[in-house]
């Protein structure tokens, strides 16, 4: 925090821990022990196919159980373990364990579906970022096309990097998704040069889709721009049957939120496999368009 001034004075910039709250500090302070304490988990977040109703995939969460604080929201520390880098080494943490969950819910006998995992705009641009993902792959032995990786529009500014990094990805047969479309303000010309599947409309839009006016044509309008470009399109915070009917009305390809599950430990997905895949037709939805 010491910089040099003209005449061999020093002074102490205490900006930056008064800008800190103490709490922050003290979490970041934590989070260094964190994976070594076996203190973070992922929970996972179910998701379906809208019209045949299938169990499709999970999205994995992270969750810290601190010792003392309990549950912490991982709204709360990524971005600390962002400031801090402490988010590659957790980042990989994420992904080799979710890798390695689906591979053993396979391995168990359950239908095979896609876990996906969130990326940090940090390890999105690390330039190792494909290396690591192929030996997750090959280590946890998952078939690349059973994992999705989520980035946000915030991480593809610089355009040339992300085709690169994107496409390198795709070449290892992994899935890639944008989270919370819509939010970012970045230009809608990279939807056509990235190698995209899927677009998650975020849950801003969702919320009152189906009485708001603007969310309901801004949803609308999302849903036929990626289709019309042959991207999948995934509805999260889907609530309500109404947000339900809703997305099916208007030919949404998949929903998950917490109307359908709330993210749960990985034994508990394990136990309600067999009610998840019924549980869209409990809605009454697919049956009236099954031919
Ligand atoms: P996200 O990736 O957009 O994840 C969706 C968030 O919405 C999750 O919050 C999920 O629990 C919540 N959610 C799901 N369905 C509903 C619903 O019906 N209603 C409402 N109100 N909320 C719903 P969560 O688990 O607290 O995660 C928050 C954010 O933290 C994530 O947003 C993601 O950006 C980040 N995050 C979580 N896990 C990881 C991770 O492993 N790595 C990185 N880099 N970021 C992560
Ligand atoms: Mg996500
Ligand atoms: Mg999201
Ligand atoms: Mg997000």
């Amino acid at each position: 925090f010491a910089k040099k001034h003209g005449n061999n004075s020093y002074h102490f910039y205490t900006a930056d821990l008064n800008g800190k709250s103490r709490e922050n500090l003290e979490l970041e302070m934590d989070l260094y022990k964190a994976i070594e304490n076996d203190e973070l988990i992922l929970h996972y977040q179910p998701q379906f196919h809208l019209s045949t109703g299938e169990y499709i995939g999970n999205e994995a969460l992270i969750r810290w159980n601190h010792p003392k604080r309990g549950m912490v929201s991982p709204f709360h520390f990524i971005p600390i373990a962002e400031e801090t880098g402490l988010i590659i080494p957790i980042g990989e943490w994420v992904l080799k364990t979710a890798c390695a969950q689906n591979k053993a819910w396979q391995q168990a006998g359950l239908p095979p579906i896609v876990v996906s995992v969130n990326l940090s705009s940090r390890q999105f641009s690390q330039s190792n970022l494909v290396g690591v993902v192929e030996r997750v792959l090959a280590e946890t032995k998952l078939e690349a096309k059973y994992l999705d990786l989520e980035i946000t529009e915030s991480m593809t500014v610089d355009v040339k990097q992300t085709i690169n990094t994107l496409q390198a990805l795709k070449k290892l047969g992994v899935k890639i998704s944008i989270d919370d479309f819509g939010t970012g303000y970045s230009s809608l010309s990279y939807l056509k040069e990235f190698p995209i599947d899927c677009l998650k409309i975020d849950q801003s839009f969702i919320r009152d889709c189906h009485e708001d006016q603007s969310n309901a044509t801004i949803v609308k309008t999302i849903i036929s721009m990626a289709h019309h470009l042959n991207i999948q399109v995934i509805a999260e915070g889907v609530e309500t049957k109404e947000h339900l009917d809703f997305l099916q009305q208007n030919l949404c390809d998949a929903v998950q939120g917490y109307l359908l599950s709330k993210p749960i430990p990985a034994e508990n997905i394990e136990e309600q496999f067999p009610d998840f895949q019924k549980i869209i037709r409990r809605y009454g939805l697919t049956s009236e368009i099954s031919h």
